[in-house]
């Protein structure tokens, strides 16, 4: 339905690759400008989102280029498989910094900008590792647990302003972020493909679609929900 966010101002961070990238081109196909922001790649701006007062200067970039803020979606995050006994402190602090405080920063100051919008539109990006959990994903799923949390929160607190809130939480998505253990361990894609009902890994589009929906008006009434994109994952072994 090409169109349907025509005249829509977006910010989507982790953009240069995977769902980030299918987000920001779907967006941009349905008539959404869209300020791009990754660590590298071809996008807007290259930055670090969880280098300190980045985000608020991402904000600022992308209304002084868009003239102001409708759609924030925060896709930038990191994984990496570590048994629970490598769970060192450095390592949980920056899956939390950039899973869980840089979106959360991004939201909080990009929220003057979307009060001023008539259709405000966060949509954060969690993980069916909220679900079922996954062996090797705790910090990722304590963040990506904290991710939903937090939009529910912020859900409740910006409905007054006609801004929704919801969290995409994908199954297993084909990306770069998932290649390399896919390659390693063809077992455990063998593994997430059994579990879909629909017999196979996602790809970055099935993600993509959702989003653009949800910052859509036909979702104007969806608000603090957390949305499983995950082919029918099951709890199947
Ligand atoms: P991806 O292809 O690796 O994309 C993530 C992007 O975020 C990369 O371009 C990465 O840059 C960037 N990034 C990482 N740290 C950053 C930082 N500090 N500042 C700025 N950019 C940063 O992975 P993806 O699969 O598309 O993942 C996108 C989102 O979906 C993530 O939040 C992920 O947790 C979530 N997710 C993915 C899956 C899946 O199966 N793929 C499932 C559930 C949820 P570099 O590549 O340069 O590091």
């Amino acid at each position: 339905m090409s169109g349907r966010l025509e005249g829509r101002r977006a910010l989507v961070t982790g953009a240069g690759s995977g769902i980030g990238k299918a987000i920001a081109e779907r967006l941009s196909r349905d008539g959404a400008r869209v300020f791009t922001v990754d660590l590298q790649g071809e996008v807007d701006r290259q930055a670090d989102v969880t280098e300190d007062g980045i985000n608020a200067a991402l904000i600022a970039k992308a209304v002084e280029a868009l003239g102001g803020l409708d759609i924030v979606v925060p896709c930038a995050g990191i994984t990496g498989f570590m048994p629970l006994e490598g769970h060192e402190d450095d390592f949980m602090r920056r899956v939390f910094e950039v899973n869980v405080f840089a979106v959360l920063r991004l939201i909080r100051d990009a929220l003057p900008h979307l009060k001023e919008s008539p259709a405000g539109r966060i949509v954060t990006i969690g993980s069916t590792t909220s679900r079922f959990g996954d062996e090797g994903l705790t910090a990722y799923g304590a963040s990506k647990h904290a991710v939903l949390g937090m939009t529910r929160s912020i859900a409740a607190e910006v409905g007054k302003f006609g801004i929704t809130a919801n969290c995409l939480q994908p199954g297993a998505i084909d990306t770069p972020m998932t290649a390399p253990a896919f390659t390693d361990m063809p077992e455990f894609k063998e593994f997430w493909i059994n579990k879909a009902a629909l017999g196979r890994l996602g790809q970055p589009e099935d993600i993509a679609d959702v989003v653009a929906f949800l910052c859509s008006d036909d979702a104007r009434f969806m608000s603090g929900q957390g949305f499983f994109v995950d082919g029918g994952a099951m709890q199947r072994h």
